[in-house]
């Protein structure tokens, strides 16, 4: 079992439904998350799962939380604002870049189809893949690689979700959406950046801001080059 996570097996201490409850009401709806759909995600995927036992009293709290290797779980408004961007049916089939905790991607394997993701950290995947196992969720398709060049196999896409920061926008990703299909995307420097929201039209995409925000970089051969 992955050094990261040695507490899945362990019956649950606690259920946090109602530090969920407030989350839900205080960070997401309190800021202008109102998908009903995505808000009763949040009220059913336990973010506290998708971390270590150590950090289980600040699963709620309004911020990112370390995972190890230097990454991150993101902030859960953050994470509800790329979510609702996507307009999500159900019926959708969603790449996400940047597995990291898993927990975006299961959120986003309970509002779509089938979600594929990608994580560069072999032992982050290794983690995650075996929180979806307990968790049941069978819809989520992970591999290890570098995400920036996409998942050609499956495509096109629904939904791109990329959580790590790029200085651009991968044109593999972009390539990869649907007609229609929209790539959410935090670009700019290593300590601040705009998420964009993309729509693809044809051969052109009309792009969104959605806010300013600061992820950990985005690394591979269309996104940073390395770790410094
Ligand atoms: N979505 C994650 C979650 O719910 O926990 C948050 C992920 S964290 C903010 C960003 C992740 O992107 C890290 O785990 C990092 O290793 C990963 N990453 C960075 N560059 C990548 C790449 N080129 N391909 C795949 N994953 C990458």
């Amino acid at each position: 079992m992955s050094s990261l996570f040695s507490n899945l097996n362990r019956p649950m201490k606690r259920s946090y439904k109602l530090q969920r409850e407030n989350m839900v009401d205080r960070q997401l709806k309190n800021r202008g998350i109102t998908d009903e759909s995505v808000l009763d995600a949040f009220n059913r995927i336990e973010r506290h799962r998708f971390i270590e036992e150590s950090l289980w009293d600040r699963a709620y709290n309004d911020s990112p939380l370390p995972i190890g290797l230097n990454q991150t779980i993101s902030q859960p408004y953050i994470v509800a604002l790329m979510t609702q961007a996507l307009e999500l049916t159900g019926e959708e089939k969603i790449l996400e870049v940047g597995t990291g905790s898993g927990y975006q991607a299961a959120i986003l394997a309970l509002l779509s189809s089938q979600v594929f993701t990608i994580e560069r950290h072999g032992e982050l995947a290794k983690t995650a893949r075996r929180v979806f196992e307990s968790l049941g969720i069978h819809n989520i398709a992970l591999r290890v690689g570098d995400g920036t060049i996409g998942w050609k196999e499956y495509s096109p896409y629904d939904g791109i979700i990329v959580t790590a920061a790029s200085p651009e926008t991968p044109k593999s990703l972009l390539n990869q959406l649907c007609e229609g299909g929209k790539l959410v995307i935090p670009v700019g420097g290593e300590s601040l950046q705009k998420l964009y929201l993309y729509t693809r039209r044809g051969d052109d995409f009309d792009r969104k801001t959605l806010c300013n925000c600061a992820f950990v970089p985005l690394i591979g051969s269309e996104g940073w080059n390395n770790d410094s």
